[in-house]
């Protein structure tokens, strides 16, 4: 694996590890560790819940959405044309292997064995993880040619790989993404990200998590990047539910509402029916840090949870 760490990521890391997090007692109910941050063996009431918060997502899903379910990994041709490397090449997790000769591929063995690196052997495959859930279905829309009239909703969710490691249980490297993305014309895409935005009330209430929607941006890389973040929140492209999970501390994004113009239209020449590039847009719940802040704000003992929230997990 070559990660090109970020080296804020790395000091912001440190600062943390050193002061203990509200979270923290947390961490024996929801995972066992690897020695890895932010990449957790997840126990049994951790991944039922999580089960059961998918199964609600589901429940909301809007009618007539498109299903698919996207593997941890994604072609790095894709990724990199969709223009992942532009904005985030520090997050990217591109996956490499010993593709040489049996004689240099024993080589790197023998001298792992020996106490060595064998990794400096590894060459990039044609893989990269999955940095979001609906990369893929942009192209996939595209290939099938104009959408439909009123534009088409999917249904999609990944595993995704972010390296931004961290010793809060609310920052994964490896987490869950579910999202419903809608493409067509622009009024009909703004209308279908509003709905959603309008909506976020109502998903909070039946979850029992205290929130606020405000405007975001992503953490573009670089100088540039900060000049993207200021656009993107001027033109108020990006939003987020968050949610307190530290008191009065920074609340923590949970879902994402996200408005892409004409990017993904251009990118993969996807086609409204009028022929023009399509608008997209999508809405993001993080799979797991919803699943760490329902614990977080209701306690371990999901007996003692609110009937509301019972009532929407089916508990
Ligand atoms: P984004 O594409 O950054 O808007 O991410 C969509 C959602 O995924 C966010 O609202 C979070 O809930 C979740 N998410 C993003 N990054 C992480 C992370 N490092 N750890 C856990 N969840 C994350
Ligand atoms: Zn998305």
């Amino acid at each position: 694996m070559n990660l090109a760490v970020d080296p804020r990521a790395l000091a912001r890391d440190a600062a943390s590890a050193a002061a203990p997090d509200p979270l923290d007692w947390l961490a024996p109910v929801l995972f066992r560790t690897t020695g890895v941050p932010g990449v957790y063996l997840r126990t049994e009431v951790y991944e039922d819940t999580l089960e059961r918060l998918a199964a609600w997502v589901t429940r909301l899903r809007p009618e007539g959405a498109e299903t698919y379910r996207f593997p941890p990994v994604s072609s790095r041709k894709m990724v990199e044309k969709s223009g992942y490397l532009k904005s985030f090449p520090n997050l990217l997790g591109c996956v490499c292997g010993l593709h040489g000769g049996e004689a240099e591929i024993e080589g790197a063995v023998s001298r792992f064995e020996a106490g060595g690196d064998w990794t400096d052997a590894t060459t990039p495959s044609d893989l990269v993880l999955s940095p979001a859930a609906c990369y893929p279905v942009y192209p996939l829309a595209a290939a099938r040619g104009p959408l439909p009239e009123g534009g088409a909703i999917f249904d999609v969710a990944a595993d995704c790989f972010r390296a931004e490691p961290s010793s809060h249980l609310d920052r994964f490297q490896s987490f869950r993404m579910r999202e419903f993305v809608c493409m067509g014309r622009p009024d009909d895409v703004a209308a279908f990200r509003d709905a959603w935005m309008d909506r976020a009330p109502e998903i909070a209430d039946d979850l029992g998590l205290p929130f606020r929607l405000d405007v975001a941006d992503d953490p573009f890389f670089g100088r540039v990047g900060r000049m993207k973040a200021v656009a993107q929140r001027q033109a108020a492209l990006k939003f987020e539910m968050l949610v307190p999970l530290r008191g009065a501390g920074k609340a923590t994004a949970c879902m994402s509402f996200n408005g892409h113009r004409d990017h993904f239209g251009l990118t993969w020449d996807l086609r409204s029916a009028d022929d023009a590039p399509a608008h997209t847009a999508c809405v993001a719940f993080g799979m797991d840090r919803l699943t760490v802040a329902l614990f977080a704000v209701h306690g371990a003992d999901r007996a003692a949870w609110p009937a509301r929230v019972r009532e929407s997990l089916r508990l």
